[in-house]
């Protein structure tokens, strides 16, 4: 296989991106290389594809080690063999992954720095094949950086204890001159071949506001995001629990991040973020670090940061799929102050002398203006990080707050032109042929699929990849090989379960989901029709959604309120979603609720939308929860089991394993008819359903 195949074959892309087969062509040519490139520009791609191709073991050193579980389950996932090597281990654990290292099983061996010192690793270096060494987050190295890290300096003499030197290649997103320089000589590069790339992201947006006060301004950004996955960025952990607790008070998910969290929180909250089961995550700059996520679709900046470096960094996180994504700094003068201070009067390095902490200081004083002066002067922003970077950029990009006239300041609001650019832009996005209903099937599909491989979404395939299959509509595994990022690992693996979705739609014959007609008639047996009850009471869509809560959970055999929260249903009667996009908007209903449980709600609010049409009354006010009206739900609960479906529309589990479960609960098969299927007790059913994150 050459480079290309290697691609095609294990990660679905037809072509390189700029600067990579640079790379690629450097280290397979035997040649050192170091690519400074942004965090999302698909630098793991340069020296994960000669690693495939050259003979032996390839080594990546990394001290992101919450992030190498996750680099390791995506190589895996196409079809590479990787392994990890960190303190995350147990003893145990690291003994079994060294002894399969030993007997060649792994291509790309991921480790943290400071493994490199102990001597069964060094031993088991000493006695394989090891042909490159990947340095991640190289700027580690340099002592001018903010990161320095000591155990960085040693690697050079690792790789010279090695019995033939390895071809070596570095990586990092800091680009001053000075580091560069740093990570040459401390890493011993031999001649490498340079490349600076990948700085420009065309998909992102960015808009300096400079508000009066920043949470109007913070709230106008975030207008109509419900749903929308997004990072907002504080200085301080007092103004990020402020503004999480400002955000979920006014309906937003969002949780918080910060140094102050035990472990446990930090840990849970991050998975949360990453599982989309909230959708906007407040925090300082601690968090991102092991975050891979691709469809966060805007960073808001709160405060302003301290370098540039740090700020595009951050703001990088978001579109990493490629899809549009917005970067909005809020700038307020007070910043400079706090950034000063906290520059003087930050933790001393304990590693670097009394002078070389002046310079660091004074560095961090220049990084510092360089900031300000994006957030002040008048020029196009894309160009200014362009050019900070060590880009060309010319001119005025079209796309930015400067060259746009911005979206989100005062002159925007004041200014309808630009509120109108900003809607047509949008608009165009939405307005792309893509089936929105089939997106959102394939999506569910992934977070099935997920949950069974016991990966997060992004890893199974991307948003764009899901975008790319409504395009294709690939029914064959080679139709499916031409969409982008779907390999053939990919493809054997996962390429079935999103194609009979699509079949399923292709076919006209093909029944509507099974779910969605069983769902429906569940809520029509669930709610008496309009005409059969006393019409006041029908006109209150609270209570309606109610009783169907209080009939779903019935069946389900839990709580109500682990069907959905009043305030979740509040949001229905405000939103009155109709389709399961719209549904997905409404705070408190993710992916799995909404497949679940969507239609049910919605098959109601649609009936009710009907009614007020062919009543026509005036000036109808929306409806809204009104509790003193109470209405005796007793008696419009109809029982469920007369309402349930012959088994055959159901995918019943043939057998107890991760994936006939998930396949059968999302066809939209009962507890009960899963447990009798498999002979089981009802409450073991829930406990695995409730254990694969698809029952609450
Ligand atoms: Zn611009």
């Amino acid at each position: 296989m050459d480079k290309y195949d290697t691609l095609r074959h294990y990660f679905g892309h037809e072509s390189f991106r700029a600067g990579q087969e640079t790379m690629v062509d450097a280290l397979l040519g035997g040649r050192d290389a170091l690519g400074v490139m942004p965090t999302g520009a698909g630098k793991s791609m340069c020296y994960q594809v000669p690693a495939l191709m050259l003979p032996g073991i390839t080594l990546v050193i990394s001290p992101l080690i919450s992030l190498m579980a996750d680099q390791v389950a995506a190589l895996r996932s196409a079809g590479v063999p990787a392994a990890y090597l960190n303190s995350a281990l147990t003893p145990r654990q690291m003994d079994i992954a060294l002894e399969r290292a030993y007997q060649g099983q792994y291509k790309i061996i991921y480790v943290a720095p400071e493994r490199l010192e102990t001597a069964s690793f060094l031993h088991f270096a000493q006695s394989v094949e090891i042909s490159m060494v990947a340095v991640d987050e190289a700027h580690c190295v340099s002592q001018w950086g903010q990161d320095f890290r000591p155990v960085y300096l040693r690697i050079a003499d690792f790789v010279d204890a090695l019995p033939r030197r390895p071809v070596m290649g570095a990586f990092t997103a800091t680009a001053t001159r000075r580091v560069r320089e740093d990570i040459i000589r401390q890493l011993r590069l031999i001649d490498p071949a340079g490349v600076t790339t990948g700085f420009d992201r065309p998909n992102l947006y960015f808009e300096v506001v400079r508000p009066k006060h920043r949470d109007p301004a913070l709230m106008q950004v975030l207008a109509g995001r419900q749903g929308q996955s997004g990072i907002v960025y504080c200085s301080t952990r007092k103004q990020v629990e402020k503004v999480c607790d400002m955000l979920c008070a006014s309906g937003f998910a969002a949780s918080r991040y910060h140094a102050g969290l035990s472990d446990e929180e930090r840990k849970r909250n991050q998975e949360d973020f990453q599982y989309d089961r909230v959708q906007v995550m407040v925090a300082t700059n601690a968090f991102g670090m092991g975050i891979d996520k691709s469809n966060v679709r805007y960073v808001i900046h709160y405060n302003m940061p301290r370098s540039m470096e740090a700020y595009y960094q951050e703001a990088g996180r978001a579109g990493r799929d490629g899809e549009p994504g917005e970067c909005i700094l809020l700038y307020m003068a007070q910043d400079i102050v706090t950034a000063k201070w906290m520059i003087n009067n930050g933790d001393p390095n304990p590693a670097l002398s009394a002078a070389e902490q002046a310079e660091v200081r004074r560095q961090d004083l220049q990084r510092l203006q360089s900031m300000i002066d994006y957030c002040t002067r008048e020029h196009c922003l894309r160009t200014y990080i362009l050019r900070y970077f060590g880009e060309t950029g010319t001119g005025d990009c079209g796309d930015c707050g400067h060259c746009t006239g911005g979206r989100y300041g005062e002159a925007a609001t004041a200014d309808r032109p630009a509120r109108t650019r900003r809607t047509a832009a949008m608009a165009g996005v939405d307005q792309a042929p893509v089936d929105s209903a089939l997106f959102e099937k394939l999506r569910m599909v992934r977070t099935a699929l997920a949950k069974v491989w016991h990966v997060p979404p992004y890893v199974i395939c991307s948003d764009a990849a899901l975008t790319s299959m409504c395009r294709v509509r690939p029914v064959t595994p080679e139709r499916m090989l031409q969409v982008s990022g779907m390999g053939e690992v990919k493809t054997a693996r996962y390429g079935e379960a999103f194609m009979s979705v699509i079949r399923q739609q292709e076919s006209p014959q093909a029944p509507a989901s099974a779910v969605a007609e069983r769902t429906a008639r569940r809520a029509a047996a669930a709610v008496p029709e309009p005409a059969a009850a006393d019409g006041e009471a029908t006109d209150d869509l609270f209570e309606q959604l109610r009783a169907v809560r209080m009939a779903l959970a019935k069946e389900e055999g839990v709580f109500a309120f682990r069907i959905c929260s009043d305030a979740t249903l509040t949001g229905m009667c405000r939103v009155r979603p109709v389709t399961p996009e719209m549904m997905l908007q409404v705070s408190g209903m993710g992916e799995v609720k909404t497949a679940r449980y969507g239609e049910a709600f919605m098959s109601v609010i649609r009936r009710q939308e009907g009614g007020v049409r062919r009543t026509t009354k005036p000036d109808r006010p929306a409806a809204s929860p009104s509790p003193g009206k109470a209405v005796p739900q007793k008696e419009r609960v109809v029982s469920f089991t007369a309402a349930a479906p012959p088994p055959s529309e159901v995918i019943l589990p043939r057998a107890g394993d991760d994936a006939s479960l998930t396949e059968a609960y999302l066809s939209g098969a009962t507890i009960q008819q899963m447990a009798e299927a498999l002979g089981i007790p009802a409450a073991q059913i829930r406990q695995r359903l409730q254990k694969l994150g698809l029952i609450f």
